[in-house]
């Protein structure tokens, strides 16, 4: 049976470095959990800005029910990656027209509304269109638990409407006659490892969707919770502790049976819990130097391609994601590091005095919890470096894994270019295109 650390060994070895490493047993086992954990009661939905690789789309796509993109290209990617028009759903601020146009032309499932404006909009395309659009209006929540990690409601914000405004949006979906609101929407932060927090938020998002279901006077067809489930960046980060989560979070869903709710699917919108602890960061150490008492291992791969190690820029107390020497560790002896890379700026640190067995140049460095806002997060195009490589690994149990590097099938963006040229409907699906 390899070993991750082996196998990240080997990947560098055959394809070199800088290189994101994902093991797509370690996704399959955490949907298992997941849907076990929950009883089958949530259906799940991948969030896909948090790696949107269509090779991992195509491998979700017979494993997961429901995709969420948050642009016309992700509804590309999604296309391109064989996913089903009517599985998608689309949520974000400031959709521009020709997004709602095209995603309406090739048939999402749910178009998310996060205003009264884009409401409007999205009717008059559908209507233009001759078709019918169903909707679920995202709600702004006005209380979200505090010490949720990147906490966007609760103050003025881009997302959603804000709930104590959702009175105003019943005249506006009355008017629009081409949309079917047929549910809610809520994703009020994330990035949270507290039990208590998650099932706060859970019992407040199901309030707010018990009032606006009364309140809109519908028998939903789908609530959507935004987990915020979050993942051990961190050398002190304590996993969540996902059945005994579930237990306590199962009861709140109950309020959503029978009656209006005979017919409701509850999705739950996961992004880096279904993918983040599956991917490695490959690097290669250049160069190794002492520094004012300090020894300094430079390497191939830096915050041009991981961003969110080296702290997504804004990171006021920068801390060390989880690291480890890959390959032969039988080197005991152990030595602090300041992690760097080839960037010519200070930011370009992924980890400050991180204790790893002793590294000399050649050697590979694996940055853990890597599977989620990688290089799509990340400035690539900094100084020139060439992008790093995204290797896929399955069958980790077995003694020969499956390592296959697979390029993405990046869509040059068909759809906004026919947008371009014909200023019109557009009546070409991406996959003739
Ligand atoms: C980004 C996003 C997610 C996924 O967030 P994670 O923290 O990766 O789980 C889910 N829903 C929406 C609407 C998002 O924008």
């Amino acid at each position: 049976m390899a070993q991750r650390g082996e196998v990240v060994a080997e990947v560098a070895a055959r394809t070199g470095t800088p290189a994101y490493v994902y093991f797509l047993d370690a996704i399959d086992e955490r949907i298992a959990e997941v849907t076990d954990a929950f009883q089958r009661r949530l259906e799940l939905s991948y969030a896909v800005k948090s790696n949107p690789h269509t090779a991992l789309l195509r491998h979700l796509r017979e494993r997961i029910g429901h995709l969420d993109v948050s642009s016309g290209g992700e509804v590309e990617r999604a296309l391109a990656a064989g996913w089903a028009a009517p599985d998608i759903s689309f949520t974000g601020p400031g959709k521009k027209p020709w997004e709602i146009e095209y995603a309406v032309t090739v048939g999402v499932g749910l178009l998310i509304v996060e205003s009264a404006p884009e409401m409007r909009v999205a009717n008059e395309v559908a209507e233009r269109l001759g078709r019918r659009q169903r909707i679920a209006v995202r709600i702004g929540p006005s209380v979200v638990p505090r010490g949720f990690g990147m906490s966007m409601s609760g103050r003025p914000s881009q997302f959603g409407v804000d709930e104590e405004l959702l009175p105003t949006l019943v005249p506006v979906v009355a008017a629009c006659k081409s949309l079917d609101l047929v549910g809610f929407h809520v994703y009020a932060g994330t990035q949270c490892l507290s039990a208590d927090t998650l099932v706060e938020n859970f019992q407040l998002m199901a309030t707010s969707f018990e009032r606006a279901v009364a309140m809109f006077d519908i028998a939903p067809t789908f609530l959507v919770f935004g987990s915020g489930f979050g993942i051990p960046y961190y050398a002190d980060s304590t996993p969540l502790d996902l059945p005994a989560l579930a237990e306590r979070l199962l009861p709140i869903l109950e309020t959503f049976r029978g009656g209006r709710y005979e017919h409701t699917r509850l999705l739950l919108e996961l992004g880096r819990y279904l993918v983040g602890e599956a991917g490695v960061f490959a690097m290669s150490v250049i160069d190794v130097k002492e520094s004012r008492g300090r020894q300094v291992a430079i390497c191939d791969g830096g915050m041009h391609q991981h961003l969110g190690a080296a702290g997504h820029l804004g990171t006021v107390v920068p801390r060390n994601y989880r690291m480890f020497k890959a390959g032969d560790t039988r080197e005991a002896q152990t030595e602090a590091y300041e992690v760097v890379g080839p960037l010519c700026t200070s930011i370009d640190t992924l980890g400050r005095n991180v204790t790893l067995p002793v590294l000399n140049v050649g050697d590979i460095v694996g940055v853990e919890c890597s599977g989620a806002y990688g290089p799509s997060v990340s400035p690539t195009h900094f100084i020139s470096h060439p992008p790093p490589v995204e290797v896929f690994v399955r069958d980790l149990q077995s003694s020969t894994p499956h390592i296959a590097v697979i390029a993405d099938e990046r869509p040059h963006f068909a759809a906004h270019a026919a947008w371009q040229a014909e200023h019109a409907a557009f009546t070409t699906p991406v996959a003739d295109a």
